[in-house]
């Protein structure tokens, strides 16, 4: 994978104050289908089924999943097989994300909502001898050891704050796993009541930084942490205010957001900056972790862009 169109962007949105700061790291311009932190967590996992022989993926999610249509794209590249287990029956609209997994090769299989909820103990490769399992949105230690890349991909040492929007924390786990002891991570939790993800991030931690988590925050650095209070309602709940945001957001910096996860973690940003939660002079990195192919969910009139 090419990475050079990855850059890193200053903004300066009309509610940033002079005293702080911000630059956005557009992981959403690496590729048009395998944008942003899925191309991380999938690429180790790609390495490992290679490596294990096999020629097929399998792996998990809805109609809309950004995982879902990142692994396809990503399987067609490297010239791998794929196989996406999806929640909920077929329907005679597919959504564009399924559309365009099935163009780029994969092989859909839909399973009832029920069934989905069992899938890690259902033994897949009995049906699919040559499949090698990525969990659902890539939630798994190779995962998060692909996103250790992402803050070497530009200079970041100067950033003395990391926020990031977090699903699973496998995204999180691998910047905390790479970032400088003087840094501060934040997760913007876009899921209502997921009080799981501290046990979850913290099992993807490097074993040093493990014994931290159960310490005083400032017992071993980096401290990180995740913020419950900033999904907007919950899981791909989006509002007037949210979209009124993006849009305002786009006008300002030419930089689009998704509705799902990045257009949530920039209105908790700002939330946070207007609480007073950074103390002046900090300089923050936001990850623009992609996601975009998600909006295509939306009437074409919502998004000024
Ligand atoms: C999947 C996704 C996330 C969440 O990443 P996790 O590693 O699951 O926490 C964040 N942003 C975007 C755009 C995503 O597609």
């Amino acid at each position: 994978m090419d990475y050079s169109n990855i850059k890193l962007e200053n903004i300066q949105p009309t509610w940033l104050p002079p005293q702080l700061r911000a630059a956005m790291l557009r992981l959403d311009l690496l590729h048009p289908d395998i944008s942003g932190n899925k191309w991380f967590k999938l690429r180790h996992n790609l390495a490992l089924a290679r490596a294990a022989g096999k020629h097929t993926i399998l792996t998990f999610g809805g109609a809309y999943s950004n995982h879902i249509a990142a692994t396809a794209a990503a399987c067609k590249m490297a010239g791998l097989q794929s196989i996406g287990i999806i929640r909920g029956e077929a329907t005679a609209t597919p959504s564009h994300t399924l559309l365009q997994a099935a163009a780029q090769g994969m092989q859909l299989e839909f399973v009832s909502r029920e069934l989905y909820r069992q899938k890690e103990a259902i033994p897949w490769t009995t049906q699919f001898p040559d499949a090698y399992l990525i969990p659902e949105g890539g939630h798994n230690a190779a995962g998060a050891q692909g996103c250790e890349a992402i803050l070497s991909l530009v200079p970041t040492q100067e950033f003395s704050h990391i926020i990031c929007a977090v699903g699973t924390g496998t995204t999180l786990a691998g910047l905390i796993n790479s970032a400088l002891p003087h840094q501060q991570l934040s997760g913007i939790v876009v899921l209502k009541g997921a009080q799981y993800l501290a046990d979850e991030v913290a099992s993807l931690l490097k074993p040093r930084l493990q014994i931290a988590a159960t310490q005083p925050a400032s017992a071993t650095p980096p401290s990180w942490q995740l913020l419950h209070h900033l999904h907007g309602g919950g899981y791909a709940r989006t509002s007037p205010a949210l979209i009124d945001f993006i849009n305002t957001f786009y006008r300002e910096t030419s930089i689009p957001l998704d509705i799902v996860y990045t257009g949530k973690m920039m209105w908790g940003f700002r939330e946070l900056v207007q609480q007073g939660y950074f103390p002046a002079n900090s300089r923050i990195l936001l990850i623009h972790s992609g996601g975009l192919q998600g909006n295509l969910s939306l009437s074409s009139n919502v998004l000024c862009f």
